[in-house]
């Protein structure tokens, strides 16, 4: 699927400005998949429609959650996290893209996973250091995706539980595992 018509799609979902953001989500995937020797047409293409269920009603979510048997663990926890795998689900069936490398990058771009490939590592931090990102903290992230994109990971996975933890809020036991594992895997 060619940019232009994929934004178009996206568009029609999205407020102007988390269409804005997909575009700064597209570019940076786009430089970091070049950098890191990731296939850009799939980071591309991840990057536009990673928020596609960003406003589909709570209902209509909890609906495909339940039918779709995901895990039922995400039905207790933040709804913010729902978009992440609804939104895989509904760019396979309603936009058609069948490759698995672009749903799974679109399906763990909120949370991560335990053994990330390279490009759910790309579209997860380009969420994160899009240019249109301003909070504490991102400058950090971005000079480490420079270098080095697990600690770019490690350090923005720190920073969303630690706000979390600020919050009150309760931490989805994937974003904790995303964590360990990195963790576990630097020498
Ligand atoms: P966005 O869709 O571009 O705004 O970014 P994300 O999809 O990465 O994140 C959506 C929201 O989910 C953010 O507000 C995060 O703080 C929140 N979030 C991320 N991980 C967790 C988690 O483990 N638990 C909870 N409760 N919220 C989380
Ligand atoms: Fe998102
Ligand atoms: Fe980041
Ligand atoms: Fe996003």
């Amino acid at each position: 699927m060619e940019r232009h018509e994929a934004l178009e799609i996206v568009k029609k979902q999205l407020t102007d400005h988390r269409y804005q953001h997909t575009l700064g989500v597209m570019e940076t995937a786009i430089a970091l998949a070049k950098q890191y020797g990731a296939d850009e047409k799939k980071a591309e293409l991840a990057a536009i429609f990673h928020d596609y269920a960003k406003f589909r009603p709570k209902e209509e979510m909890k609906q495909i959650i339940l039918e779709q048997n995901m895990p039922n663990d995400l039905l207790s926890h933040n709804t913010e996290l729902w978009h992440a795998p609804v939104g895989a689900y509904l760019v396979q069936t309603e936009v058609g893209i069948d490759d698995e490398d672009i749903l799974n990058a679109i399906r763990y771009h909120t949370s991560g996973r335990s053994d990330m490939t390279l490009l759910e590592k790309i579209i997860y931090i380009a969420d994160y250091i899009e240019p249109g990102r301003i909070f504490k903290g991102v400058e950090e992230v971005r000079e480490l995706a420079k270098h080095d994109l697990d600690e770019a990971l490690i350090e923005a996975l720190k920073n969303t539980i630690q706000f979390l933890l600020k919050k009150n809020q309760p931490i989805y036991p994937m974003t904790i595992d995303t964590y360990n594992a990195l963790m576990m895997k630097k020498k």
